[in-house]
């Protein structure tokens, strides 16, 4: 991946994991100001945070990642391997031009809970 792509305007829904400290993981990601070290922290560099959704159990982020691209069908990859460069996943990072799906479905089925960004309850 090129850490300085152009990412293009519209809806991005990134799957990730925290093995360590899940409320840690999300407040580094909602922060701006930071080292960018993981693929997603050029992507917040220039995107707003909509929603995060999480599960505190374990889960599979690849067999999550299949499963997103099954139901949202008119998703593609932006980025080959974004944040799978270590599965055989092609992506963790799926693209939607707009906001024309509604995600609720998406989420309720692959059962995530939505965190209370706004709040500051991760
Ligand atoms: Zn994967």
């Amino acid at each position: 991946m090129q850490p300085e792509a152009n990412f293009k305007r519209g809806i991005y829904l990134y799957v990730g994991r925290a093995k360590n400290g899940l409320q840690g993981r999300i407040k580094r990601h909602l922060r701006k100001e930071k080292k960018t070290f993981w693929h997603i922290d050029y992507l917040l560099q220039k995107a707003e945070v909509q929603e995060v959704w999480i599960k505190r159990d374990f889960f599979d982020e690849c067999r999550t990642a299949l499963e997103i691209k099954e139901i949202l069908k008119d998703s593609s990859f932006p980025l080959k391997k974004f944040g799978a460069s270590d599965c055989r996943c092609q992506s963790h990072l799926f693209y939607l031009a707009e906001r024309k799906t509604d995600l609720e479905p998406l989420r309720k089925k692959l059962s995530f809970e939505k965190a209370n960004i706004h709040g500051n309850q991760v």
